[in-house]
Parts: C-alpha cells; structure tokens; sequence
C-alpha cells in the first residue's frame, strides 16, 4: 500500500481552513475528515504540519479553527494558550490570509518535502521551475536544508558535529542575493551547524575556491587553513565559482 502523504493532505486542508478563518467559522474534525475524504481521526497528522508552518512563520494558529463536537479544541492543539480561545480565534479570523500562499502547494501533485530534496541532489528537478512552484521562503529552506542533510551526509561540513538539530543549510551567493534557481541549489549551498552558519554569514569565516577555511583574526579556531569537508559525490560539491563570487560580495 501507498504510504499516506500527510503533505498532500495538508494542501487540501490549508485552502478549507482559511475559507473558514474568512468567514470567521470553525469545523469539526467530522467535517474536515469528510472533505478531504480521510477519517477524522487521521485529521491530526496534517494539522500537526500546518500547526508547525503557523509556528516558525510566525502566523495566527491557523488549526485553532478545528474542533471536536462539543465545540473543543482537539488534544494535539499546542500552538495557543487553550484557557484564552477567544483571542486566538480572533488573531485568526482578523487576519488577512490572501497575502500567504498555500505553503503545501508543492505537494499538490503528490510530492513530498523529502521526495524533492531527492531530487533535488539527483539534480532531476528544474530548479527554477521548482521555486516557483514552492513560493513560500520557509518551505524551500527546509526543502533546501533536507537535500544538504543528505549531500553531506547529516555532519558539519567545518567541525564534522553530527547533531541534526544544529546542522542548518547555508547559502554561498545569500538568499538576498541569490537567483531562483540558486536559491534551490545544492551547489550555492553548505550544510553547517548554528554556530559556524552565523560566523559564515557574518564573514568571519570565509572558504576560499580550493576549499579551505579561513577566518577573520578576531576569531581563534583549529580550523584556519584546513579543508572543508566535502560532499562524496563531487556533483554536489560547493560551486567555485560561487565561492569566488561570494568573497567580493561580503
Ligand atoms: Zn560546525
């Protein structure tokens, strides 16, 4: 069988919960399961990502909207304070959701978040096309930060420290700077941990086009002059170009 993609649900339960919010109605999770076609007891699963996206975004708790029969907020609800629904119902029904995308819309077609950074380090997916399929900021960099998970192999590419929640993806020509298509490159990227992310993005550690580190005097670090740890498959090794290029922007 099929494994369910709760990201494809997530699409469809995006566009009823925000015809909701307009027109400042809840559901019930009866209700939403029967539009979507799914139980109502699988309704958590997909309300659990777009809890999520409401969270790092920032966003009303979009999920509030949904509730059990007798009015109540579900048990997976953790986005706001449960003894003051009334005020988050109402961040969420004032607030002016036409300006956001559907952040799922990538996954419309059956795609996964994980199945797209496959491809992306496959190099099978047009990239550009792919942007702006994807739209929402938040949603390539976790598409972006998977494909550099994999490239290098779930390890810093400066200190080699292996703890997923550290490891983030970084951009050699920056986000601001960046074309679409490079936006989702794996070459314009370098998977590092928090730590040496900001001190990258802050140019005080820079890499130079042979791959070795280098960093700014203020700094003490074992890693001045060494090399940078690079993806095994050379593909997906750092663009030298682009290295270059990011040297004489910052
Ligand atoms: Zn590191």
């Amino acid at each position: 069988m099929a494994e369910v993609n709760q990201e494809e649900r997530a699409y469809g339960a995006w566009d009823i919960l925000i015809s909701r919010a307009i027109n400042r109605k809840t559901i019930t999770y009866k209700e939403l399961g029967d539009a979507l076609g799914v139980h109502h007891r699988a309704c958590r699963y997909f309300l659990g990502l777009i809890q999520d996206f409401c969270l790092n975004e920032k966003l009303p708790p979009l999920t509030i909207l949904v509730v059990n029969r007798n009015g109540d907020i579900g048990q997976g609800f953790t986005a706001w304070d449960v003894n003051n629904i009334k005020e988050g119902l109402e961040k969420v029904y004032s607030y002016n959701w036409n300006n956001i995308y559907n952040p799922f819309e990538y996954a419309s077609n059956g795609e996964t978040k994980d199945g797209i950074a496959r491809k992306l380090i496959n190099k099978e997916v047009d990239k550009k096309e792919l942007y702006a399929r994807v739209k929402v900021r938040g949603v390539a960099q976790s598409i972006f930060r998977k494909a550099l998970l994999e490239a290098y192999n779930y390890r810093c590419a400066f200190c080699r420290t292996r703890i997923e929640v550290l490891l983030e993806a970084a951009h050699i020509i920056p986000w601001s700077k960046s074309s679409e298509e490079q936006k989702l490159d794996v070459n314009n990227g370098i998977l590092l941990c928090s730590n040496h992310h900001k001190l990258f993005d802050a140019g005080l550690i820079n890499i130079d086009k042979d791959y070795r580190i280098h960093a700014d005097p203020t700094i003490k670090t074992k890693l001045i002059g060494r090399k940078m740890r690079l993806p095994e498959d050379e593909r997906l090794h750092p663009s030298k170009e682009s290295l270059v290029k990011r040297l004489q922007l910052i």
